[in-house]
């Protein structure tokens, strides 16, 4: 399937991007078979997901040995809990993300979904669990309903409907020329930023994971486009497990816990309000976006 829109050679290329930015990892993965992945262990089990808590439990990790990106990072999200982290570019807010996917393994201590270690659990039952909202969302060149289905492919038509109207897609999806049945992608119709995600939240309603992980696109949206996207998450990630990788500030004021990262470390954490009160790193930077009509990315 990946052939039909990239070069042969352009294959170790697109496999770097896809582990770095969580997109549709679950297939595309297994198609490009790459023999460094992850293995599953000799007796990993199926995991069985319960109420859906997450805990990273003092986690270290380095992609290289001479640079530990995460110091001892440990933090729980309570079973349909969202929790929120910001920080500076390149803090380790998706590596977060990264290795509880399983991308990676952790150097020393754990995390594990409702008392079970990732690295013990079968990676198939692991990737079913977990639905990802990614920055960037990969369209097939296919109709953008069997793009919405592709979240479960086994869905009615009646499903795909109802997931793009809790999505905020449907009436622009009743505006395109063949409506459910136009083409997007390279060779078809080009969606904006905001419509992907879209469309990416479509596919996760569709998939309904008892866990998110939402990696808020960096690009600024305007703002009636940027209300629409927080409807539509707010939507997907209620009762659901779910960690936000925020590189603005627009998603998290209504998360129930915010980590803030520095330098692979959590220095503050709480409620948006608490964390106003702290007066500290957050605190600056929620001043510095109310001064700023278009928000600046967080340095
Ligand atoms: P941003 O908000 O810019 O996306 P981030 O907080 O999400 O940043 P991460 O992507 O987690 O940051 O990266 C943390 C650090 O790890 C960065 O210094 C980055 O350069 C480094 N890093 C990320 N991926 C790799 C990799 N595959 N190999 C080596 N270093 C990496």
């Amino acid at each position: 399937l990946i052939q039909l829109f990239v070069p042969l050679n352009a294959l170790g290329f697109v496999y770097r991007e896809i582990r770095q930015s969580l997109v549709n990892v679950e297939r595309l993965f297994a198609l490009l078979g790459d023999k460094s992945a992850i293995e599953d262990a000799a007796d990993a089990k199926t995991l069985s997901v319960g109420q859906g808590e997450v805990a990273f439990r003092d986690v270290h990790f380095s992609y290289r040995p001479d640079r530990e990106i995460l110091k001892g990072v440990s933090f729980t999200i309570p079973a349909g809990h969202t929790v929120a982290v910001v920080g500076a570019s390149g803090a380790g807010k998706s590596t977060l993300a990264r290795l509880l996917f399983r991308f990676f393994d952790v150097n020393s201590g754990s995390i594990c979904i409702d008392g079970q270690d990732v690295r013990q659990i079968t990676q198939d039952s692991l990737r079913t669990a977990i639905g990802v909202v990614p920055q960037d969302t990969v369209l097939f060149n296919d109709t953008i309903y069997n793009n919405l289905a592709y979240g479960r492919p086994s869905a009615s038509e009646e499903e795909v409907h109802y997931a793009a109207r809790q999505a905020n897609l449907d009436e622009f999806i009743q505006s395109l020329p063949d409506g459910y049945s136009t083409k997007v992608g390279e060779r078809g119709l080009k969606l904006s930023g905001g419509e992907k995600q879209r469309v990416a939240i479509a596919r996760v309603l569709l998939k309904n994971p008892p866990i998110l992980i939402l990696d808020e696109a960096t690009s600024s949206l305007d703002s009636i486009s940027e209300q629409v996207i927080l409807d539509a998450l707010n939507e997907v990630s209620r009762q659901r497990t779910t960690l936000v990788i925020a590189h603005r500030l627009s998603t998290v004021r209504d998360a129930d816990t915010i980590l803030v990262m520095e330098q692979g470390a959590i220095v503050e954490s709480g409620a948006h309000s608490e964390l106003l009160e702290q007066n500290g790193y957050y605190a600056r930077l929620w001043q510095q976006q109310q001064h700023n009509v278009d928000e600046p990315e967080q340095k």
